[in-house]
């Protein structure tokens, strides 16, 4: 990392990429500046290069952020600083551009979306998730579910048709050697015969066809018995349980269809789990909490959660459509006012956190799964060989491993769409996935990123909100929201300066967070549009 003092304005140029309804004309941002521990850094997007900078040169990259002309820079760095710094400054400016770290990538022609559709197309999914029935137990009042009417419709799956689902998914994905198969709902413990039946056939099937299989099972815990956990326990199932903090917050929107708390209940079906879970040595029990507007202090869900006997913990928040805006329990709805204002997860304690790990590379590290993920996403820039050609979305696994299927075969592009019939590819009972309609939705989330994102400096860094919150009733894709994409961008100078300030300063710690799998750690993710870490790509 070197200092440097500076920037052509030329490359800060309006872009010609497509224009949505919403997004007005926009300069493509080709470098980012901003502070971060009384340390100035710049971004440079196409390269993704962080710099340390100069008071001059901050304030000139700045002005090139801005999109003001070289002359309007040399001036004011004349009057701040003097000619003989101004000059330096404009120098290193144009050595700056002449090795591309300001230039913008190219127009997006469609040549990269065709490759990522035909990819998408040929690609043999890791993981299948089933719903094993719509129905659910608890009405709890977010619901995405509830909301899209899943749960009136109650369809159950057949044992037949989840052998057919389990057989079809193995055929299309013999490329892996490891597969996993999530249960989800509705409250997949409601019907539990059938998750035991199909775990029992896939795998038998899977060591038929010489492979390893695994499963995840997402659940609202109140179900449980001995019996049940027992099984989960010996089967080494990565357990999802859903959990939203002290039993007030808990209690407040997570309850029974006729309308009484289930914390008293889950929690200790909890402690059933996590029983079984260390008696047969495997994964403990992972919650994910939802913050409301009402339950937005991320930091002590997560302390409350871990005091529950996991520290698997990740913290989401309420988030639905932007479609349908924010409803009065979302957070940044209702009684949650503005998160701007909040201070950052990633700041606090994050550096007396650097400076422990780096002490001690062996412990484990005081930072969320979702620093710890944005930390490396940053490494990955940093360090690519080339630069980005074209902005494109690096989309999450919908439609790619985190495909769903209903009861009846029905496949969705991820969980969260099921019940939104325009967003059916096809059905397993009736050839699969259609390869059109699978492709016209890869194109509406490409040419929607064009819109806003491909102009954003943290394009490649975010990549795009979670495509579901910006799918429409009629089967459309919005522009992303600013509100999220404030948040997001804030985050994500967060990531880049403690990047920067770790790779300067914390040394063991560097190489050891770099190695660090997030799933293994306790995550906080903000509550925004980001995609979270269940829905990898
Ligand atoms: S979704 Fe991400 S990349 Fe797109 S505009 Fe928002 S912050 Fe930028
Ligand atoms: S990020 Fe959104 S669209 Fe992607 S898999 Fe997760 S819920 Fe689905």
């Amino acid at each position: 990392m070197s200092e440097v003092t500076m920037v052509d304005t030329a490359q800060s140029v309006e872009t010609t990429a497509p224009r949505g309804p919403h997004s007005g004309v926009r300069r493509v941002s080709v470098v980012h500046c901003f502070e971060f521990a009384a340390r100035r850094y710049a971004y440079f997007v196409r390269t993704g290069d962080i710099v340390r900078l100069s008071p001059p040169a901050f304030d000139a990259l700045s002005m090139v952020d801005r999109g003001e002309d070289l002359a309007s820079i040399a001036a004011a760095l004349n009057q701040s600083y003097g000619e003989e710094i101004a000059r330096g400054v404009l120098t290193e400016i144009e050595g700056l551009t002449a090795e591309g770290y300001l230039s913008r990538e190219l127009e997006f022609t469609g040549v990269e979306l065709e490759g990522d559709v035909q990819s998408l197309l040929r690609h043999h999914p890791r993981n299948i998730m089933f719903l094993v029935t719509e129905a659910c137990n608890l009405a709890c009042t977010y619901c995405y579910e509830l909301q899209q009417g899943v749960h009136a419709r109650a369809r159950t799956l057949k044992k037949a048709d989840a052998r057919k689902i389990i057989d079809a998914y193995f055929e299309g994905s013999l490329g892996r050697d490891q597969w996993t198969v999530t249960f989800f709902g509705g409250e997949p413990l409601l019907n539990f015969p059938v998750v035991r039946e199909t775990t029992e056939y896939a795998l038998q099937r899977a060591k038929e066809l010489g492979k390893a299989v695994d499963f995840t099972l997402t659940t609202n815990l109140t179900l449980l018995t001995d019996e049940i956990a027992e099984f989960l326990a010996s089967n080494r199932f990565h357990v999802m349980v859903s959990i939203d903090g002290e039993r007030e917050a808990h209690d407040r929107y997570r309850k029974t269809v006729d309308g009484r708390g289930t914390y008293d209940k889950v929690t200790a079906n909890l402690q059933l789990l996590i029983e079984k879970m260390k008696k047969h040595r495997t994964r403990l029990p992972k919650i994910r909490a939802t913050l409301t507007a009402e339950n937005t202090d991320a930091r002590a869900v997560e302390e409350h959660l871990k005091s529950l006997g996991t520290h698997l913990v990740m913290v989401g928040g309420s988030h639905g459509t932007v479609e349908k805006g924010k409803q009065e329990f979302d957070v940044g709805g209702g009684a949650s006012g503005n998160l701007l204002e909040r201070p950052s997860p990633v700041a606090l304690g994050a550096f007396e956190a650097l400076a422990e790990l780096d002490r001690n590379p062996d412990a484990q590290p005081k930072l969320g799964a979702g620093t710890v993920e944005g930390l490396q996403r940053v490494h990955a820039e940093v360090t690519r060989r080339q630069a980005h050609r074209h902005a494109r979305p690096s989309l999450c696994g919908v439609c790619r491993n985190m495909k769903a299927v209903t009861p009846t075969g029905d496949i969705y592009p991820c969980h969260r769409y099921v019940g939104m019939e325009p967003f059916k590819l096809g059905n397993v009972h009736t050839g699969g996935a259609d390869p059109e309609k699978v492709r016209k939705y890869y194109e509406s989330l490409y040419a929607n990123f064009q819109v806003e994102c491909a102009k954003c400096w943290a394009r490649h860094l975010c990549g795009g909100q979670c495509p579901w919150t910006l799918a429409t009733a009629e089967g459309g894709v919005l522009p992303p929201d600013q509100d999220d994409c404030a948040l997001i961008r804030r985050t994500q100078e967060n990531v880049l300066g403690l990047y920067a300030v770790l790779l300067e300063s914390y040394p063991r710690a560097f190489e050891k967070l770099m190695a660090t799998n997030p799933a293994d750690i306790s995550g906080v993710w903000l509550p925004s549009g980001a995609p979270d870490d269940s829905c990898r790509s």
